[in-house]
């Protein structure tokens, strides 16, 4: 069986809904299907609880009054029959009046996870309905029954499998089976999710789970780009990359792709295939365990990163300095992207400063500390094992003329890094593209 995840534009209106409903009947043999919230309603969700939690209940009315509108008329574009009609009419307004529900009551983390949960609940629901009404074998497996994370918030693998299997056994001669990405239960058996962006997740754990053919997430772009094509001119799709290329690329600013994604259908060796619903025909991208020898695969950019340096002469011939330093991140939950040592000091880079503050206060302790806010991780991924020649030359040489904070190489055989300002950005990734594509 094949896995085929739909991102909330390919979603996002009755007309695409149906575009999906032709592409995923169109082979006539089983399918697993996983789709998103329509485009934008996972935002308005959030509005929802943001204005609940801010105790302003007519703010979050309002956002659902515009929201239940638009779906209700979703409805008569969508459907044909008079019955299909009213059924899923029914189904929405008891959704929007369950939202409505929370508006009177506590409000805390729990019931916005209920809240943001119920975009891809209302989205299934509406494909598995028109499916039916076209005379399509179609049943919609609730993720909640078998989507579950660990006390770690990780996903329960094994659970998951079993879960599943039992589920696919229940429900067996159906051609299309359809579920909630996104969404999913945590260890304490309440409603949960694995985080913004998360349905290529749910596709990629669902695929690993069943032993899919293959792991299809369809978006409205021609596959990875080796650049990113809304900064620089004249990118290309990329037709092939090894699983690493791929989540190097992901992490790094790749947005067709979320990073977490490639983990499971690594593992368990499953092809994960990029796809466009508007140009279906278009090969896409195939992610496999193929690593294509002496190649340089695509570059990405990911913005809004800080760069925190710490000089200190007790790191000279001392052990444990390191240690001490990571220690501090981590008791913020602080994750470390880049790094870069010498003998006197360290320089890191985080793409998340809520806790900046108090990071650089402990970090004193050990030394001077310096802060560059507003830099750019931009990255080159290909075949760059150290063996290879040449290529850490070529980017060096594109990077001539622009400031370079930090370069990170040798960490994985895949990725040569650079940080460097945002407002370089656009002429580095052009730059890159002039010396590495042409
Ligand atoms: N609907 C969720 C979001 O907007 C999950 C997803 O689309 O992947 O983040
Ligand atoms: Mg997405």
């Amino acid at each position: 069986m094949k896995v085929m995840k739909f991102g909330g534009t390919s979603v996002g209106s009755p007309e695409r809904m149906k575009n999906v409903a032709s592409l995923i009947t169109k082979s006539g043999e089983p399918t697993f299907v996983v789709l998103s919230a329509m485009s934008g309603t996972t935002n308005s969700l959030i509005e929802i609880a943001d204005y609940l939690y801010k105790k302003n209940p007519e703010g979050a009315n309002e956002v659902i009054n515009q929201l239940e509108k638009k779906y209700i008329q979703h409805v008569d574009e969508l459907f044909f029959t008079e019955t299909y009609k009213s059924e899923t009419r029914e189904f929405l307004i008891s959704e929007f009046n369950y939202l409505r529900s929370f508006t009177k009551d506590l409000f805390t983390s729990f019931e916005e996870k209920n809240v943001v949960a119920q975009g891809e609940i209302i989205s299934t629901n509406m494909v598995v309905n028109y499916l039916r009404e076209m005379g399509v074998k179609a049943v919609l497996l609730n993720a909640l029954e078998f989507m579950h994370t660990d006390k770690n918030s990780e996903p329960d693998i094994a659970y998951i499998k079993e879960k599943l299997s039992k589920l696919l056994e229940e429900n067996k001669g159906y051609q299309i089976y359809i579920t909630q990405g996104f969404i999913c239960r945590n260890a304490y058996g309440e409603i949960d999710n694995l985080q913004r962006g998360g349905s290529d997740y749910t596709a990629s754990l669902i695929g690993a789970a069943i032993q899919a053919e293959e792991i299809q997430i369809w978006t409205d772009i021609d596959g990875m780009h080796n650049n990113d094509p809304r900064i620089v001119e004249k990118t290309e799709a990329v037709r092939q990359l090894n699983f690493e290329e791929a989540a190097e690329l992901a992490y790094f600013g790749a947005k067709i792709l979320h990073p977490t994604c490639v983990q499971p259908a690594k593992y368990a060796g499953i092809p994960v295939r990029l796809k466009n619903t508007i140009e279906p025909k278009a090969e896409g991208t195939i992610i496999n365990n193929v690593l294509v020898r002496g190649k340089i695969k695509a570059i990405a950019a990911k913005d809004n990163i800080t760069a925190i340096k710490i000089k200190s002469s007790r790191m000279l011939l001392a052990t444990g300095f390191l240690r001490k330093v990571f220690e501090i991140f981590e008791s913020y939950q602080t994750p470390i992207d880049m790094l870069a040592t010498s003998e006197v000091g360290i320089s890191m880079s985080i793409d998340n400063d809520s806790h900046i503050n108090e990071i650089v206060n402990e970090l004193k302790k050990y030394g001077t500390v310096t802060v560059d806010s507003s830099m750019c991780i931009v990255c080159v991924v290909g075949d760059l094992d150290w063996n290879n020649v040449g290529f850490e030359t070529l980017a060096t040489d594109a990077m001539k003329n622009i400031p370079v904070r930090m370069i990170s190489y040798g960490g994985s055989n895949y990725n040569i890094s650079f940080l460097i300002k945002e407002s370089d950005k656009q002429r580095a990734l052009q730059n890159l593209s002039n010396v590495l594509f042409k």
